[in-house]
């Protein structure tokens, strides 16, 4: 990142559960200057801190508090937009800003899964970048367009990442409990989820197979290759505000221990394209030896909520091994990684055009 001016950057659904910690993050970011915070015709034309229900811990920042909102247009003056707006919202909208020149930044579920449309998380896949020359050759793009995973597959991904290099991943067998604000706001009604479990979260069973496949994926000259794995999963939302929790059976290629694996999990190194991006962590993964650990009051946000907790490694009678995985949602699940990201672009030269 060259010295000197900060890039701008816009929020593309700032006044949402994401866009506030887009905002949280990006007041105060060291290579980037917040200059564009967008929305609904709700929220357009009014003061931020007016038009947003606050629902995350603290109060929105001072600097963005008189901020008007602007409508969801193309024109902001941005260089890089971070895109939290519900699915529909965004399958419309970010071609749009791509076309103008923006290198958007989504946490949206709409091009996840699209053939020339990166899916990163920079620590595992920064190589899956190459993607977008092709993308922006085929649509006639002078922005671009990559993608987070969904909240609860980036844990696992961090997790299997490391494991199927070492071992070969083939099998998952997975059991989600997913935080309230993974819903955004106002999400779960407080009749539904207190004291209770929701067995159903719309949509989100079909995501993990897909984005695994392509996260743990290969890409050759532009092409991805989708790892070769099964994956059944059962999400249920719980009355945790923050931190995914997955409970999960793994069988590999070739079988490891839970020593092996610990052994693998402790030794893994990011790619080195993500070294010394500033949201990447120092350690990545916490492998916990504690038999009641990781939790996600508890262990969610380690370093700033940016890193895998992962425990309770042993044998499965069924599969190979069983383990357990909390991630931060709403941060490294969302607008953490989506800012990585957008690190990453920058790292690469992208922002530079
Ligand atoms: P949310 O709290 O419902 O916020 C949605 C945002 O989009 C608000 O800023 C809203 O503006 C704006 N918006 C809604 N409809 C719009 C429209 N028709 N035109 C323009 N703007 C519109 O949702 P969220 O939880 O922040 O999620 C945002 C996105 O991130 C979703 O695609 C979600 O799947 C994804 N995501 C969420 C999480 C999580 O943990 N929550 C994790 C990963 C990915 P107004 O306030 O003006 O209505």
């Amino acid at each position: 990142m060259a010295e000197g001016r900060k890039i701008p950057v816009g929020i593309l659904g700032a006044t949402g559960a994401v866009g506030q910690r887009f905002v949280q993050l990006l007041v105060d970011h060291p290579w980037f200057e917040l200059t564009a915070l967008a929305a609904s015709e709700r929220s357009a034309g009014r003061p931020y801190g007016e038009a947003c229900q606050w629902v995350i811990p603290g109060d929105p920042p001072y600097q963005v508090r008189e901020h008007l909102v602007r409508p969801l247009v193309p024109d902001l003056p941005a260089k890089i937009v971070f895109s939290a707006v519900p699915a529909d919202v965004a399958r419309e909208i970010e071609p749009q800003f791509a076309q103008r020149g923006y290198l958007v930044c989504s946490n949206a579920s709409a091009f996840r899964n699209v053939a020339d449309i990166p899916l990163l998380i920079p620590e595992l896949n920064a190589d899956h970048l190459a993607m977008v020359e092709r993308q922006r050759v085929q649509r006639g793009w002078p922005g671009l367009l990559v993608t987070s995973p969904n909240c609860t597959i980036t844990g696992v991904a961090m997790a299997l990442k490391p494991l199927d290099a070492a071992f070969g991943v083939r099998k998952v067998f997975m059991t989600s409990m997913q935080a309230i604000s993974g819903a955004g706001y106002p999400g779960v009604s407080a009749l539904d989820i207190t004291d209770n479990v929701i067995p159903y979260i719309a949509g989100e069973e079909e995501k993990f197979q897909q984005e695994l496949q392509k996260l743990l994926g290969h890409v050759s000259e532009g092409v991805l290759t989708p790892a070769d794995l099964v994956v059944s999963a059962h999400a249920n939302r719980v009355a945790v505000l923050d931190g995914h929790t997955v409970s999960l059976s793994v069988g590999f290629e070739q079988r490891p221990t839970p020593d092996d694996a610990i052994a693998v999990l402790r030794a893994y190194r990011p790619a080195l394209a993500s070294a010394g991006l500033p949201s990447s962590p120092k350690h990545l993964i916490r492998v916990m030896s504690e038999p009641d650990r990781p939790q996600p009051r508890r262990d969610r946000d380690a370093e700033g909520g940016m890193a895998l907790s992962v425990g309770r490694i042993r044998p499965c009678p069924i599969l190979d091994l069983r383990m357990t995985t909390v991630i931060h949602n709403t941060l490294r699940g969302a607008a953490s990684g989506a800012v990585l990201n957008a690190e990453l672009l920058v790292a690469a030269g992208y922002a530079e055009a």
